[in-house]
């Protein structure tokens, strides 16, 4: 997605405001005025891109707290007042920044369509490399990121960042881009999602522009692509893929793709794609140690303004293990109770929302124990029988699920959950994994089922 609206998209950005008016009038009567004035009124609706209406939002604070409070309820009423169903992101725009002016239509319906170039990629403001704080956890990833945005096409090519959500692949590959822009403001980066390259070039081959699309692709100096996994099991797109990225790095541009497993693990990628991602740099981001996510809630909180004594963040780290996302959130919930009653951020304070909020996600990575007793609970098999021989379908299905969460919640190696599992060989767990993988793709009540275990275990709150 382009950061900013093109020409194009005016006359909706027009509309997305006379909608945003009438929605928050028709709040007015609902919501208390605190929550209107701080957070509701200061968004700005920036313009609609698919079918997601964006808004700015003054700091991440507030984009995050309507975010979590409020998107449901402007979703519901902006699809109501625009007459279709349309879905809201916030981003957070700082504070000084002026207002983009309203377009002016006239001039709007004036100007060509611009169809030739891809938007140049304007990376978010805030996603740069001295605000990521740097941790054993991420320390070779920042390392590669850092090294391809001096030298581009040099170094590492491609270099293949990958890990779980949250975890700051995409901040990374923000930061790369402002990095390289700043030495070369005229160096074309792109950035897209592996959705976004599959989505592009099915339209092309549907409106007969694959020729065109190449084009787009191929004239490009840094190619930043996001959450790469996505292409896996899609073969035309991974066959176009295949040839653009030959194509760019044949002529020395620098590629960076995320993904959140490492090559190897995408089973569904062409094998001649996973041996291209693997011939570069592969780093890993991983869950922080209590001392850096201590120190990253420290750094959001001095982004923010947000005062924050050392003692309450090192309460926070110690009390919630989980990614950086939901830290963020946890800073957010903690920050806007105390601004709401008006108190400092005491440790009473942060106390108290912990175990209101987070009780479920305050102890470390949930053990192998928990993981077994937890699918013997939800598919009721006994946890003996899983931990056990029997190759019975409904067991051997209780224990492939087991496989399947314990890699996914704490990305443990092969070899090390088949020692859990009583010393099994380390390929049986791959294939348990791979089949559970592959039975979610295609039963929605299975993946619904398995979701709500690891919810269970690894709540998202
Ligand atoms: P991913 O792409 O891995 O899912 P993101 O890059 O979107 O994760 O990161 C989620 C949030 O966490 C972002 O707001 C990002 O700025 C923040 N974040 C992640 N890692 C760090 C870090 N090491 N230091 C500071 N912020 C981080
Ligand atoms: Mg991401």
């Amino acid at each position: 997605m382009s950061d900013q609206p093109s020409l194009l998209d005016h006359e909706d950005t027009v509309q997305l405001r006379a909608a945003w008016d009438r929605v928050l009038r028709g709040f007015e009567s609902e919501l208390p005025e605190t929550a209107m004035t701080k957070f509701l009124r200061p968004l700005v609706p920036a313009g609609i891109e698919g079918r997601t209406a964006v808004f700015d939002a003054p700091g991440q604070f507030i984009a995050a707290w309507v975010r979590d409070k409020y998107v449901d309820v402007i979703e519901a009423a902006l699809s109501e007042a625009l007459g279709t169903s349309v879905r809201v992101e916030f981003r957070d725009q700082p504070r000084e920044r002026p207002l983009p002016p309203a377009p002016d239509l006239e001039v709007v319906n004036r100007q060509p369509a611009i169809v030739d170039a891809r938007p140049a990629f304007s990376p978010i403001e805030r996603y740069r490399f001295d605000a990521f704080v740097i941790g054993q956890s991420n320390r070779l990833a920042l390392a590669g990121a850092k090294a391809v945005a001096s030298q581009p096409g040099t170094k590492y090519n491609p270099l293949f960042i990958y890990g779980g959500p949250g975890l700051g692949k995409t901040h990374l590959l923000h930061s790369i881009a402002h990095e390289i822009h700043r030495h070369d403001a005229q160096a074309h980066v792109v950035y897209m999602t592996g959705q976004q390259f599959a989505e592009e070039f099915i339209h092309s081959v549907q409106t007969n522009r694959v020729d065109h699309f190449r084009k787009l692709q191929r004239g490009v100096s840094v190619w930043l692509l996001d959450d790469v996994q996505f292409i896996a099991g899609k073969e035309r797109t991974q066959e176009e893929f295949f040839h653009t990225f030959n194509w760019l790095q044949g002529f020395g541009k620098q590629i960076v793709l995320t993904s959140d497993k490492p090559p190897k693990d995408l089973l569904l990628m062409d094998e001649r794609l996973r041996s291209r991602f693997e011939a570069g740099l592969v780093a890993d981001v991983q869950m922080p140690d209590t001392e850096t996510r201590c120190a990253i809630l420290q750094s959001k909180a001095a982004q923010e303004g947000i005062p924050l004594e050392h003692e309450v963040a090192m309460f926070l780290a110690t009390s919630v293990f989980a990614n950086v996302r939901i830290l963020e959130g946890l800073l957010t919930k903690v920050a806007a109770h105390a601004s709401l009653e008006g108190e400092p951020i005491t440790l009473a304070l942060a106390e108290e929302i912990v175990e209101k909020y987070y009780r479920n996600v305050t102890t470390v990575k949930p053990s192998f124990d928990q993981i077994v007793e937890t699918v013997a609970r939800h598919l009721q098999i006994p946890a003996s029988e899983i931990r056990g021989v029997s190759r019975k379908a409904p067991i051997a299905h209780a224990r492939h699920v087991a496989v399947y969460v314990t890699r996914e919640i704490t990305g443990d190696s092969w070899k090390h959950i088949g020692a859990l599992f009583g010393n099994r060989d380390h390929t049986s767990m791959m294939h348990g994994y791979k089949k559970i993988r592959e039975l979610m793709n295609r039963d929605k009540d299975l993946n619904a089922s398995v979701r709500l275990l690891m919810s269970d275990l690894f709540p998202e709150v």
